[in-house]
């Protein structure tokens, strides 16, 4: 069984969704995510609803068959009062993780519990038929052993790596993304998810996921993630939104020039010393190997490191200054509360950390900088996935309002 600490944060509410009963029925459906099981008292202390609207909505959320009842509360002097929960068949949500040459999925319940789960190495470069072939197999197969239909997987959220076209879902990457087509990345998805499917960067994906699996109740809504990975990319989080930018490609650090590299470097994009071709962990694998190192992947450099090897540990203090040198700009500008770094290296390695710290410190504004912090990703490799759970269980209870309303219309 399932632990409370495996269970996720309820989805926030959308500060635009302030029309009712829509906010009445999703904050009721947050309030039972976090919980699990609960009863209506519990209902309307933690969704600050009054509790004759609570008892009306529950009711309709339960002949929806959104939410069953769950027996009673143990008797502790008072009289026993029944609890409500989801129940599987009630529907799941479906959260993919796309990495270049690995692929992960979820299958979570509407409290945002695992149902079943995998992950698999694969290469994007492949296109969207071979990588989600696999990922199709293996959800009907979980499902099968779940005895439960693909009926139940009601939306999904995919993590991307690389830009992508949020509002129409094609990919904006570079020529390596080719065999995704012209089309919405989701279109093979769509194909068996029967719901709502939306495709993000992964790097907002886990900017959302680090948001609000702490950061929003701290009360921090201005903050910047850096997935410092194989390659370099920074998810924002502005005034408790992801912001994407007018093309969806806001972040895109990875280009931006560290200006001073010598002798400079030249990077796949044909610019001089961009930051990932100075920083990233490929190009840390690519001048370690012609140092003599042994190195074949960023995992590699990252053992090297943990081993305490010199010449490793100062080559990411460099790369975490150079990134620094790139971030100070954008701290001075945007004036974030926070900067989380996630990604392979970014979530581990503390002398890029340092790096990262010691440049932007120096370099950004000092009203920028007084009370910013440079913080380790506190969900480390569960980030994208945490963050596309939320994304799909929001689409999966905006559905469920849908739903419900159709019922009472
Ligand atoms: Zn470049």
């Amino acid at each position: 069984m399932l632990s409370a600490e495996d269970r996720f944060y309820p989805v926030p509410l959308s500060t635009e969704l302030a029309k009712v009963p829509a906010s009445e029925y999703k904050a009721l459906l947050s309030a039972v995510g976090s919980k699990g099981a609960v009863t209506r008292s519990e209902l309307a202390a933690r969704s600050a609803l009054p509790r004759s609207s609570v008892t009306l909505r529950v009711r309709e959320l339960l002949d929806a068959g959104l939410l069953v009842e769950m027996g009673e509360t143990e008797q502790t002097g008072g009289r026993r009062a029944r609890r409500v929960g989801f129940a599987p068949s009630t529907g799941a949500v479906l959260a993919i993780e796309l990495g270049s040459k690995h692929a992960r999925w979820r299958l979570a319940d509407f409290a945002g519990a695992p149902l079943a789960g995998n992950a698999f190495p694969m290469v994007i470069e492949w296109g969207d038929e071979k990588v989600f072939k696999p990922v199709e197999a293996q959800v009907r197969q979980a499902l099968d052993r779940l005895e439960l239909s693909i009926d139940v997987v009601r939306s999904c959220a995919v993590g991307f790596p690389g830009p992508v076209d949020f509002a129409n879902g094609p990919a904006l990457g570079p020529t390596s993304y080719a065999n995704w087509g012209n089309g919405p990345v989701s279109s093979q998805l769509a194909k068996w998810v029967q719901g709502p499917i939306v495709v993000d960067n992964d790097v907002n994906v886990m900017a959302w996921g680090e948001y609000n699996s702490k950061w929003r109740r701290e009360n921090i809504h201005d903050l910047l993630f850096i997935k410092h990975g194989s390659g370099i990319g920074c998810g924002i989080i502005a005034n408790g939104q992801v912001y994407r930018g007018y093309d969806g490609t806001a972040g895109e650090v990875g280009h931006i020039g560290v200006t001073d590299v010598e002798p400079p470097l030249t990077c796949s994009c044909g610019s001089k010393n961009c930051l990932e071709v100075v920083a990233s962990g490929s190009a840390l694998v690519h001048r370690l190997k012609a140092r003599g190192y042994d190195v074949e992947t960023v995992g590699d450099v990252s053992r090297l490191a943990s081993e305490g090897d010199p010449v490793v540990t100062n080559m990411l203090r460099e790369a975490g200054r150079a990134l620094g040198t790139v971030m100070s700009g954008i701290v001075s500008f945007f004036n974030p509360a926070l900067i989380v770094m996630g990604g392979l290296l970014g979530s581990l390695e503390i002398s890029l950390l340092a790096g990262l710290r010691e440049a932007t410190y120096a370099k950004a504004t000092m009203f920028s900088t007084r009370d910013l912090r440079i913080v380790t990703s506190s969900l480390g490799a569960e980030a994208a996935l945490y963050g596309a759970t939320l994304l799909a269980l929001d689409l999966a209870y905006g559905l469920a309002i849908d739903l419900v309303e159709e019922r009472g219309g």
